[in-house]
């Protein structure tokens, strides 16, 4: 069978099936031998990160374009309220929830007096120059964080890749573009148009990469990862698989149900290519091109909403981050034999809700803020050196949780939406045939069918 007739979905699980077996053998057969670490530093490692990097670069124009054209495709300012309102509302409870579950677990299981001291001191040790270096980049929670939302230029926040900025520029943005007369916007419009075009054409390019990137990323992932501290750190491992586990298959299945009016099987069924494509990536920004298509042509939301949600979602809303604050914070102190009363507990709810607001969605985007948060209960931040042996496995869970979290906020808003007498949601990009893009190739899960 030639491999363009397989499903590129397909090609990438195979890869990430292949990638990983490649690495647990050559792990297991040859461990520490020069020639691996060789392989990993000068072959595997570039080919995956310059995978991860051609998807990121598209980061920026694409949300930009995105929420411009969504805001604008919202027909009437006035809506921009309602389903912003929504949209928010949703995230949040959907992560407190989250957050919450991950500190009942906790509290239920007790994973940290299971950690022996001796292997506790060797963690600390190995990871300690890691963990400061991250220290050093932590942003904080203060009041600070709400001032950077606003961005003093644009431009500098494209660069840094600060999303939330860039996501309040371009909100800011389209309400004005949608404000100004029809006659005087319609040629913008149409630019913005075809910028989202061209970066779903890029996207579309390096997907056809992406089961080559997969198997790279992957290989590194299980060549070098320490396996023996699964063992030392089982119930902590344990206790986040569940809780991102029990919130995925359970809360969400819910939400889908009953506020998305979605089967939860079907929803599952068509998700498959993010799922894959968060899990391989660690990276909700990375996969935020494949939800979008996904959202668009497999569960049917309008374009308009998945462009306008989405892009949000994948910096503002992440569930299986919060379950991961939760359960990390809470597990710390048990460790350093730091007592958190119920009212200390709730505040780490609130900040692991914050956390899934601001953190970046890059492979550790959230490390930095829960080393902050560690602080601000009396933890040595430093202990985060004990979990981050392990983080990189438990970042590809919790980020499968993150990006099918977003899904569920799409379906349910397009579901509230559709279900209202109101509005209808078209997409400007559909009214205007010139800027259709060329038929998608059938098999590609980032291609875009206006
Ligand atoms: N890697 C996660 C994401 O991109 C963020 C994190 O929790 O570190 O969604």
């Amino acid at each position: 069978m030639k491999t363009a007739s397989i499903p590129l979905h397909t090609r990438i699980l195979l890869a990430l099936f292949l990638g990983a077996l490649a690495g647990l053998a050559v792990h297991s057969l040859a461990g520490e031998a020069q020639w691996t670490i060789w392989l990993t530093d000068n072959i595997a490692a570039p080919v995956g990160e310059i995978f991860l990097r051609l998807l990121l670069m598209t980061v920026v124009p694409l949300v930009f374009a995105s929420i411009v054209l969504g805001v604008t495709g919202l027909g009437d300012v006035r809506n921009l309220g309602r389903v912003g309102g929504k949209t928010l509302v949703y995230f949040v409870a959907s992560s407190a929830i989250a957050a919450a579950l991950g500190i009942i677990l906790v509290n239920l299981m007790d994973p940290g007096s299971s950690l022996d001291p001796l292997v506790r001191a060797a963690l600390l040790e190995d990871f300690r120059d890691q963990a400061s270096s991250m220290q050093a980049g932590s942003p904080g929670f203060g009041v600070d964080m709400l001032v950077n939302i606003v961005p003093r230029n644009p431009v500098e926040a494209a660069a840094n890749m600060d999303m939330l900025a860039v996501i309040f520029f371009a909100l800011v943005f389209g309400v004005a573009l949608a404000l100004i007369p029809r006659e005087r916007a319609a040629p913008l419009i149409a630019v913005i148009e075809s910028l989202g075009d061209v970066v779903i054409k890029i996207i579309e390019m390096v997907m056809r990469l992406a089961p080559y990137g997969v198997f790279a990323l992957i290989f590194v992932v299980t060549s070098r990862f320490g396996w023996s501290l699964l063992a030392q750190l089982g119930v902590y491992v344990v206790l986040v698989l569940l809780g991102l586990t029990l919130h995925t298959v359970v809360t969400l299945s819910l939400l889908v149900k009953f506020f998305g009016g979605m089967k939860p099987l079907d929803f599952w069924r068509r998700s498959r290519a993010v799922i894959v494509t968060a899990f391989a990536t660690s990276s909700s920004s990375a996969t935020l091109p494949t939800s979008i298509a996904v959202a668009e042509r497999e569960l049917k939301v309008p374009p308009t909403l998945a462009g306008f949600v989405l892009p949000l979602g994948a910096t503002m809303n992440m569930n299986g981050t919060a379950v991961y604050v939760g359960i990390t914070v809470l597990f710390l102190a048990q460790v350093f034999g730091v007592d958190l009363t119920l009212g200390q507990q709730v505040v780490v709810a609130m900040l692991g809700v914050i956390t899934a607001i601001g953190a970046a969605g890059v492979p550790g985007g959230s490390l930095p803020l829960i080393m902050v948060i560690l602080a601000s209960v009396g933890v040595p931040p430093e202990g985060i050196a004990i979990i981050l042996g392990v983080d990189r496995i438990l970042d590809m869970a919790r980020t499968v949780t993150n990006v099918t979290g977003d899904l569920t906020a799409a379906v349910f808003l397009a579901h509230s939406e559709t279900s209202r007498a109101g509005p209808t949601f078209e997409n400007p990009a559909v009214e205007n045939p010139a800027s259709e893009s060329p038929a998608p190739a059938a098999d590609n899960p980032v291609s875009r069918q206006g």
